[in-house]
């Protein structure tokens, strides 16, 4: 049997990994500033990322969400306090478009609408129709017959005062866009969301499967404005890795059994792992990290003029290159052997492991010092 080829490849097969660093067939050894998209949080294969996986192997793997997990609680627990959001509750699953459909559930459940208000370049996920193609009557709500999406352009005020209204189940925003090319919403924007939400009687859903866990210096991108979210969908960083996902749920929205659900979410391994993350990024300081060495990335940036348009927080970093500079990423992981990331059209994206070091900061800048020289456009 083929694979289904819907990847583009580099032809690179990274058989290691360490910290921000992989190694391919060959031995050849490459700094990781993509994270395999902001997935690597603690950097690759953490010894105690590692020990927590192999010591929960020993024990058991998986049972069905039929029997107390307590590993779930203590996972919970550590990612209530750490997050800021002690008072939500958790329900745990296994990626980032699970989070999101969660979520939009959610939001329906709880208002009975079917109307959601998103915007432009968000990205939110690729799964659609499981829920429309199931015929049990526990889970049926307005969402089943689909939402009906309207996309707004980001940060525009007037579009989203006239789109709120008394028909909207939930407005779902990005904490910062990240396949959309690192795009901030304003403060001021999320605010606004705040409290028009709160008159509309619609929920707030702040999708942070990419900017969350710490990335941008504060644990959730969103919390830089000072706002708090009804629901928070969280993946990527939360297991280094490991495939797992959750929904931070207001304590208002109340459970009843069948609700939400799935198979794999909440597993032995993926709590181990995830507890094993939260720990790291407390016990080592993670968050201040990437607060410090992101801030450190975005000042040497600004010395290179052929940089454009700079932005982001912490270790999630975006910049634009004039066209004629649209080989840089080729050239830095084919000439330099440093992975980035890209968003269309002349977009680099960083989103390296929150563990990395200053002077793996500086391989990047030096690296990058050199093609510009190269190309007289320092
Ligand atoms: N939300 C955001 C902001 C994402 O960046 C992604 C994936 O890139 C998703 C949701 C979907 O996550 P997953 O690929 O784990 O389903």
């Amino acid at each position: 049997m083929k694979l289904f080829d819907v990847y583009p490849l580099f032809a690179i097969e990274p058989v290691k990994a360490s910290g921000s660093w992989l190694w391919d067939r060959e031995g050849k050894k490459y700094l990781d500033l993509y994270g395999g998209h902001a997935v690597i949080s603690i950097g690759h294969n953490h010894p105690r990322f590692v020990e927590a996986l192999k010591s929960q192997l020993d024990q058991i793997s998986f049972y069905s969400n039929s029997v107390k997990n307590s590993l779930q609680e203590k996972l919970a627990e550590k990612l209530g306090q750490l997050s800021g959001y002690p008072g939500h509750h958790l329900f745990l699953c296994n990626s980032g478009a699970e989070a999101n459909e969660n979520a939009l559930k959610l939001a329906s459940f709880v208002t009975g609408r079917k109307k959601i208000i998103a915007f432009k370049k968000a990205f939110h996920g690729r799964t659609s129709g499981a829920v429309a193609a199931t015929d049990n009557p526990k889970i049926v709500a307005p969402f089943n017959a689909g939402h009906e999406i309207v996309f707004l352009p980001l940060n525009d005020v007037d579009a989203f005062r006239n789109a709120i209204n008394e028909e909207v189940a939930a407005v779902i925003i990005e904490g910062i866009q990240g396949v959309g090319g690192i795009q901030l919403p304003d403060d001021s924007f999320l605010r606004l969301l705040v409290s028009e939400c709160k008159k509309a009687g619609a929920l707030l859903i702040l999708d942070e499967v990419q900017s969350g866990y710490g990335r941008t210096g504060k644990f959730f991108a969103h919390q830089h404005a000072g706002i708090e979210a009804d629901l928070i969908t969280i993946a990527k960083g939360m297991g280094n890795g490991f495939p797992i996902g959750g929904v931070l749920i207001h304590p208002t929205i109340k459970p009843w059994s069948g609700m939400l659900g799935t198979t794999f979410g909440g597993n032995y391994l993926a709590c181990a792992a995830g507890l094993a993350v939260l720990e790291v990024i407390d016990g080592q300081e993670l968050m201040a990290n990437a607060a410090k060495l992101g801030t450190y990335w975005m000042e040497q940036l600004a010395t290179f003029p052929a940089i454009l348009h700079i932005r982001g927080k912490g270790l999630m970093i975006g910049f634009d290159l004039p066209d004629s500079l649209a080989g840089l990423r080729k050239d830095l992981l084919f000439k330099h052997s440093i992975f980035t990331g890209e968003a269309k059209p002349n977009t680099v994206r960083l989103l390296p492991s929150l563990a990395l070091t200053k002077a793996e900061a500086d391989i990047f800048l030096e690296a990058l010092a050199a093609e510009l020289k190269q190309t007289a456009v320092l």
